[in-house]
Formats: structure tokens, C-alpha cells, sequence
């Protein structure tokens, strides 16, 4: 390979270990089978690991889900941390629960449920997650069972609103 093949542009971004030759020209990773570019000290990496010569996580082997906030994903992520994790989360101030102090110094606000989507790389479906604030204290959900239990809340707050029929009442008595 030449180092024609690289935009001067593109030479003069790269960092001190690129220019030294000891990471990968293209991806900035230590290679594996380092080989040289012609003129020039900068390595690549060889044909054969063009699979990992990315910009992009080198663990991410298919396109994020459309929800995924992918700016979190990294190279260093451990294999239990390579989760999908919505950009979007549902936010539900709970103004009966106690209040939480959201760091030291910082005032008071109120608890809030918080919902989002997670889906770890080798998982076939999202998982939505509901639980409470800043905290893990929460469980996950199926797409199902998120939506049995919104008609279920549904349920509940109808039933604060409802009168009952004074007939009813009084049969009831
Ligand atoms: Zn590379
Ligand atoms: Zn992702």
C-alpha cells in the first residue's frame, strides 16, 4: 500500500502514535499484522483485519436499531456493557414520593419513573425498562407486557374518576 492513498488532509489529523507508525493509520488501533505504507513510517492494518479497520466499535458487527443512542458505544465497552440503550427515555414526575436530592448541594426535586429501550448486541428484541429516577430500581418489560400494563394504569385511573351511580351506592349498602 502507498501513502498516496491518504488525503495530505487526512495526514495532518492523525495522532503522534499514527505518525510514529505504532497504531493503525486508518483506525487508530494497535494492528495486529501491522503493514507499512510506502514513503512514509504510517502503518495500516493488513488486509486480512479489514473487518476491524473501522472508524466505527469494532464489537458492533450490524447497524444500531433506529432508537439507539450510538454516541455511547466504544471500543472499551466490557461484553456485559454492550448494550443498545435509547436516546429517548419517558420521564413521569411522581410528586407523592419522597423527594431526591440530585447531588451534593443541589436542591430538591421531585422522584420521576423513567423509561427506556435496551437491547444487549446479541439480543433479538429490545427490552424497555421502567423504574424509578437516577436509580437501578426498576425491572424490564416486553413490548407485551409494557403494554398490558399501560392499559392496566389506564384502568386504575379510570376508576379514581369514575362516580358511582347513586343506585349502586345504595344497593351496595
Ligand atoms: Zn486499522
Ligand atoms: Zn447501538
Amino acid at each position: 500500500m502507498s501513502i498516496s492513498n491518504f488525503p495530505p488532509a487526512e495526514i495532518a489529523t492523525l495522532s503522534e502514535a499514527q505518525k510514529a507508525g505504532t497504531t493503525c493509520a486508518r483506525c487508530g488501533r494497535v494492528p495486529l499484522s501491522p503493514q507499512s505504507l510506502d514513503g512514509a513510517d504510517l502503518v495500516v492494518c493488513a488486509d486480512e483485519h479489514a473487518r476491524v479497520c473501522t472508524d466505527s466499535v469494532f464489537w458492533l458487527t450490524r447497524p444500531c436499531p433506529w432508537w439507539c443512542d450510538s454516541r455511547w458505544h466504544s471500543d472499551h465497552d466490557r461484553g456485559a456493557d454492550r448494550h443498545h440503550m435509547s436516546e429517548w427515555t419517558g420521564n413521569v414526575p411522581l410528586v407523592l414520593e419522597d423527594g431526591c436530592e440530585m447531588g451534593a448541594g443541589l436542591s430538591y426535586q421531585p422522584e420521576y419513573a423513567t423509561v427506556h429501550l435496551v437491547q444487549g448486541v446479541r439480543e433479538i428484541e429490545p427490552r424497555i425498562w421502567c423504574g424509578k429516577g437516577e436509580t437501578n430500581h426498576g425491572w424490564y418489560m416486553t413490548p407485551a407486557e409494557t403494554r398490558e400494563l399501560a392499559a392496566t394504569l389506564s384502568s386504575a385511573a379510570d376508576m379514581t374518576e369514575r362516580q358511582a351511580a347513586p343506585l349502586a351506592v345504595a344497593e351496595a349498602c
